[in-house]
């Protein structure tokens, strides 16, 4: 069970006007609200944060690692990797991580991209995850789209090697269908997908590979419609309609998903899982 730590209006901002704003209370509220969930179903999961959420949120944070749960990194930025370059992820992974070990004073382990940006042409940010420290990164899609993926990369976790030194890779779950992999981790997939279609890909993963990976972000299980209305960016009108519109779909269908998946599966954080499957 693994959740993003981010805001929905910084995730849009970035993608339709390029600026860069502050994460909001209601990125904070969400987050809490996920939290109070796993309380209830007693259930611990990995939480990838953004370095900027962490900064703006540090007893959001705190209450993540009180409660058990695992606190990893997702950047500080959300600039997916095909943006940076080595050096710029490097402070980028070099500044969340202060914060992040300031924070919950323990080393961090885990890492996810922005928009699971380690592709081909990104492969070089396994290095630099690998000199922080990290014993895993959950990034790579495998499978081979315009926007994301690796194809031909392993489908459950497996170790990358790099010279003498190696680390973890825990890809996004994908499944099989109609000839060909789908993504069936989260995000619009867990959004449009029916239920049955989502616990098959479930049962199919465990079979083919092990562990399901699934992830979340803070206001997907918000009950109050997304909305650019309130943004402090301008994202002109046209835009905002679409946005609202691909976003809202369906999203209420997503809570009770959730709360079938976690009745029907076992879920645990990421570290607890490759423990477990590889001994990491
Ligand atoms: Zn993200």
């Amino acid at each position: 069970m693994s959740v993003d730590v981010e805001c929905w209006d910084q995730i849009i901002c970035r993608n339709l006007t390029g600026e860069t704003i502050k994460p909001g209370r209601s990125c904070l509220e969400g987050a809490r609200s996920l939290l109070g969930l796993f309380k209830e179903r007693d259930i611990k999961a990995t939480f990838f944060v953004l370095g900027n959420v962490a900064e703006a949120f540090p007893d959001l944070i705190r209450q993540i690692d009180a409660e058990g749960h695992e606190v990893a990194a997702h950047g500080y930025s959300h600039t997916p990797l095909r943006n940076l370059t080595p050096t710029g992820f490097k402070e980028e992974v070099d500044r969340t991580v202060s914060l992040l070990t300031r924070i919950v004073r323990k080393p961090i382990h885990g890492f996810r991209a922005p928009e699971f940006s380690i592709t081909m042409n990104t492969l070089w940010a396994l290095d630099t995850l690998v000199d922080y420290g990290f014993r895993y990164d959950s990034s790579i899609m495998p499978l081979a789209s315009s926007r994301y993926g690796i194809d031909g990369f392993p489908f459950g976790p497996a170790r990358v090697h790099l010279d003498e030194r190696s680390i973890v890779e825990v890809p996004p779950s994908t499944a099989q269908a109609l000839g060909r992999r789908f993504p069936v981790a989260g995000g619009r997939y867990l959004r449009l997908l029916p239920y049955q279609v989502i616990r098959g890909a479930v049962r199919q993963v465990n079979k083919e590979v092990g562990p399901y990976v699934l992830y979340l972000h803070p206001y997907e299980l918000s009950t109050e419609r997304l909305t650019c209305r309130s943004f402090p960016c301008t994202v002109p009108s046209t835009q905002a309609w679409k946005t609202e519109f691909l976003w809202n779909w369906r999203r209420e269908r997503i809570r009770g998903k959730l709360l079938r998946l976690l009745d029907e599966f076992r879920f645990s954080p990421v570290r607890e899982v490759l423990a477990r499957a590889i001994g990491n």
